[in-house]
C-alpha cells in the first residue's frame, strides 16, 4: 500500500453504487476510470456494460493484478488498462484513444494529491468528457462547488466549463485504510461556455481578478496601472454595473466573462 499514491480503497458499496449510477452509462459510452486500484469501482462500472472502459493506474503492481482479475472472458474486449500517470495520459487521451466530443466520461476515486492538476488538465481539453465524477477531499469539494458571492479561484475556474455538484459526503471510515479527512462524491456536468469567449481569455482575466482575493476587484484589475488606465477600468466597471468596492468572490461566471471580453479579448 503506497501512502504516496493516496491508496485508500473504498469499501462502502452505497458510495460505489452512487458513483456508478451518477455516471449514467449508456451502451455507446467510453468510460475512463482514474486510479482503479483493485477494481473496487470498476466492478460497478462494468455492470453497466459500457462499450469501452479505459483504466489508468499508476501503480504497476495494481495494474498487473487488475489485468488478471479482468481477464475473464465475459469482460474481454471492453476493458483496457493503461499503466501510467493519469496527469500525463489525460491530456493525450482524446486524440490517442480517438475519443470524440461528448462521448466519454471520466470517473475516479482519485488520490487527493492530483485533484487540482487533474481539474486543470480536464479544463484544458479541447474535447471534454460529457461529465466527470470524482471522490475528492470534502473541503476541496466544498470550495469547488462554491458560488458567488462566496466563490473562489477554483470554483470560478471549473464553472467556466461545468456545473459542479456534491452528490454525497463520504466519511473517512468508508475507506480502508481510512484517510485523515472526509471526502465527497462530486459530479461536474460539462456545459459549453456559450461560445462567448475562449478559455485562454477567461483564465487570463480570472488570474488577474484573484491575484489578491481579499482585495477589491478594482484593486486587482488596476494593479500596476497608471492614472489613465485606472480611470478606464473604473468606467468599464461602471458600464458593466460592477461596483468597484466588490471583491472577486462576488462575481458570477457570466460577469467574469463580460469583464474578460472587455479587458482581454483579442489582446
Ligand atoms: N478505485 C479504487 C477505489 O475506489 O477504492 C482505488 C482508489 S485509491 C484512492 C487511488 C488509486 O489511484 C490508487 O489505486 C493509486 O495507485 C492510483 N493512483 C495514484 N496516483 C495516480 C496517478 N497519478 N495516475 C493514475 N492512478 C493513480
Amino acid at each position: 500500500m503506497s501512502q504516496k499514491l493516496g491508496q485508500h480503497f473504498l469499501q462502502d458499496k452505497r458510495v460505489l453504487e452512487a458513483a456508478s449510477e451518477a455516471a449514467a452509462i449508456k451502451p455507446k459510452d467510453t468510460v475512463v476510470e482514474i486510479g482503479p486500484g483493485h477494481g473496487e469501482l470498476t466492478e460497478y462500472l462494468l455492470s453497466a456494460e459500457p462499450r469501452r472502459l479505459l483504466l489508468i493506474e499508476k501503480d504497476k503492481r495494481l495494474a498487473e493484478a487488475l489485468a488478471e482479475i479482468l481477464a475473464e472472458p465475459s469482460k474481454k474486449g471492453t476493458v483496457k488498462i493503461i499503466e501510467g500517470d493519469a496527469l500525463r495520459i489525460i491530456p493525450m487521451l482524446p486524440v490517442k484513444e480517438k475519443l470524440a466530443d461528448g462521448e466519454y466520461k471520466i470517473v475516479g476515486n482519485i488520490p487527493y494529491y492530483i485533484t487540482g492538476r487533474l481539474l486543470r488538465e480536464i479544463s484544458e481539453l479541447k474535447n471534454k468528457p460529457s461529465l466527470v465524477i470524482l471522490t475528492i477531499q470534502k473541503e476541496v469539494a466544498e470550495r469547488l462547488t462554491a458560488k458567488e458571492p462566496e466563490t473562489n479561484l477554483l470554483a470560478a475556474s471549473v464553472r467556466f466549463w461545468s456545473e459542479p455538484k456534491i452528490l454525497r459526503i463520504v466519511n473517512a471510515g468508508a475507506f480502508k485504510p481510512a484517510p485523515k479527512v472526509d471526502s465527497a462524491l462530486v459530479l461536474l456536468k460539462t456545459k459549453t461556455a456559450g461560445g462567448k469567449i475562449d478559455s485562454e481569455t477567461y483564465y487570463r482575466l480570472l488570474r488577474r481578478l484573484f491575484r489578491q482575493p481579499r482585495k477589491t476587484i478594482f484593486n486587482n484589475l488596476s494593479a500596476g496601472a497608471g492614472k489613465e488606465e485606472r480611470d478606464k477600468i473604473k468606467t468599464t466597471m461602471e458600464d458593466l454595473e460592477i461596483s468597484p468596492s466588490l471583491r472577486p468572490q462576488a462575481l458570477s461566471v457570466e460577469k467574469i466573462i463580460e469583464l474578460a471580453r472587455v479587458f482581454h479579448q483579442g489582446k
